[in-house]
């Protein structure tokens, strides 16, 4: 078989952080995909954790979980909802996991009595990584996203490495993503700071061959002349890209300024017409046009740096609201609840009615647990749709197991370790991990299968199927011992791994829509496919719901 030239697209930034090039990045690959191109992702971020899986969702944001269980940078999920394709965990590359390769290489001999340095060496291993990652998938185009921003002591070392990529094979392109800030007293758009960026990149011995403007307005003529001029391109490698209502449009208004067909050229290919690109694009015109609103609360608890952070603890959950919604012609309209108020206040309860639907997200720890308690109460009792995820399924059991099998205090041993009635217990060979402080990378973790009982509500969103697979992130489980319990109560446990010891999916047939999962099902939801249980769940959700029972 020949042996496929892989081609590099590498994605920096400049001026600020979070301008959104994970999504840049993803949204060239979506147009090289829409052409019909097989792409992969890689995101390099510079810290020394080996993933991201111990840092707090109100530090990094969501952790992202791939099917083969790692636990990496939310920018994968990005790259997997607009790439439509599964992305492992080696194409999240960490500062840490490049310098424990090396030092174990070192200590293995590998480097046969050499002097191991910085240079050539980290690099060197740099590379391996990324072009294993494009082997790997066969894919003609690898994206390649350098996190942290130009100037940055801590990627001087990345950006080294794709340097002497360039010039060792010269399939690489480089795109340069900078901010251009309108400031308020001058009321103008400024381009100083992209000039200086672009400045900072030349020095590491890189130019750009397109550089994209994030600001708040689009770029007129005279900044991308500016721009041009002085960073050394030509007026059509600088790209607009204002503020959007809408992620997914972004490839849209890329195609637009015929990026990808510049991006080809570079390469000297051709840019086709697809079906698939023109798919896209009517799907997101479809979306702009929708007017009905669906409102939909997340009890949540990742809340503790104000506002800003939100959005990023519980990314994948809004994507997957996002996307079920605008399947079924809703207007999500997302707001934040956080149940800590309803331990102050259990009257405030009453509010869950404004809303159409409830999710209950995962999450780790004891804060706000007795607010969600009491939330979920309400939910059930009052008929309101709901599904809960990973914790949220934990903490509907414990509320069944409370308030209708009538086992006082019972509890997930998370929380309260010495509860009389541990209904939710810790998985047996996490008991291990915790006890020698082996936090890092070892939960449940990545794709399992879970079988569906027929005649559930479950089985019935999944299509039929009575085998389905989600991915998980968790150390505590449904105690095997209550189910039988519970069951008699009138929860229905619809989905248990093949070996019927874990229970994977809940349902109360009784209720308008009451579903949870011990899975994580928002990671498998795409823009034209939205995952079935936000889908079931959006739906009742649009339907309206009858009196309390
Ligand atoms: N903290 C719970 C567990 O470890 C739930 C985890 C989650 O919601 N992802 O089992």
């Amino acid at each position: 078989m020949k042996k496929k030239d892989i081609k590099y697209i590498v994605v920096t930034g400049g001026v600020l952080s979070g301008l959104g090039k994970g999504i840049v990045n993803a949204s060239i690959g979506n147009l090289l995909v829409n052409q019909g191109y097989k792409v992969t992702a890689v995101k390099i971020d510079p810290y020394i954790n080996l993933d991201a899986g111990t840092m707090r969702p109100t530090e990094h944001g969501e952790v992202w979980v791939t099917d083969d269980g790692g636990e990496t940078d939310q920018d994968l999920g990005n790259y997997e909802r607009f790439l439509n394709t599964n992305i492992p965990k080696g194409n999240n590359i960490t500062t840490g996991q490049v310098y424990l390769e090396v030092i174990n290489k070192e200590r293995n001999l590998e480097y046969h009595g050499k002097c191991v340095e910085v240079i050539p060496h980290i690099p060197q291993e740099v590379e391996r990584r990324i072009i294993k990652a494009g082997k790997e998938a066969e894919a003609d185009f690898v994206m390649v996203e350098i996190g942290g921003t130009i100037g940055d002591y801590q990627n001087i070392l990345f950006l080294e490495t794709v340097r002497e990529m360039k010039r060792r094979r010269n399939n690489v392109v480089f795109v340069h993503v900078a901010y251009l800030p309108i400031p308020n007293h001058i009321g103008e758009m400024k381009t100083k700071p992209a000039q200086h960026s672009v400045r900072q990149l030349n020095a590491n011995g890189i130019q750009p061959d397109f550089i994209i403007g994030r600001s708040k307005l689009p770029l007129d003529d005279v900044r991308k002349e500016k721009i041009a001029l002085f960073c050394n391109v030509k007026k059509d490698a600088v790209l607009s890209a204002p503020n959007i209502d809408n992620i997914y449009r972004i490839p849209v208004n890329f195609e637009k300024q015929q990026f990808v067909h510049n991006i080809l050229k570079k390469f000297g290919m051709k840019y086709k017409k697809t079906k698939k690109s023109r798919a896209w694009q009517d799907y997101i015109n479809k979306i702009s046009r929708i007017k009905k609103e669906l409102k939909i609360g997340i009890v949540g608890k990742y809340f503790d740096i104000g506002n800003f952070s939100l959005e990023d603890s519980y990314v994948s959950i809004i994507e997957a609201v996002k996307h079920a919604a605008w399947r079924n012609n809703r207007k999500p309209v997302i707001e934040w609840i956080n149940s800590k108020k309803y331990e102050c206040d259990p009257a405030l309860i009453k509010e869950l009615e404004n809303y159409d639907g409830i999710i209950i997200p995962g999450g780790f720890g004891s804060s706000g647990i007795d607010g969600k308690l009491l939330a979920i109460k309400y939910i059930r009792e009052n008929n309101i749709p709901f599904l809960g995820l990973c914790l949220g399924m934990q903490l509907a059991v414990v509320e069944f197991a409370r308030n209708v099998c009538g086992l006082k205090n019972a509890h997930t041993t998370e929380v309260s370790p010495d509860t009389d009635n541990p209904v939710i217990d810790i998985l047996p060979e996490q008991k291990d991990n915790l006890r020698k402080k082996n936090y890092g990378a070892t939960m449940r973790l990545g794709s399992y299968p879970a079988k569906l009982k027929k005649e559930s509500l479950v089985c019935r969103l999944y299509g039929n199927k009575t085998i389905i697979s989600e991915r998980h992130r968790h150390r505590y489980e449904v105690n095997p011992e209550y189910a039988l319990l519970l069951e008699q109560c009138g929860l229905k446990f619809s989905g248990v791994s093949p070996d019927r010891k874990l229970m994977e999916f809940l349902e109360l047939p009784d209720h308008n829509f009451f579903v949870a999962t011990q899975a994580h099902p928002e990671f498998k939801s795409r823009l034209m496919k939205p995952a079935p249980l936000f889908d079931g769940f959006v739906k009742a959700a649009a339907k309206g719901r009858g009196k309390s029972q």
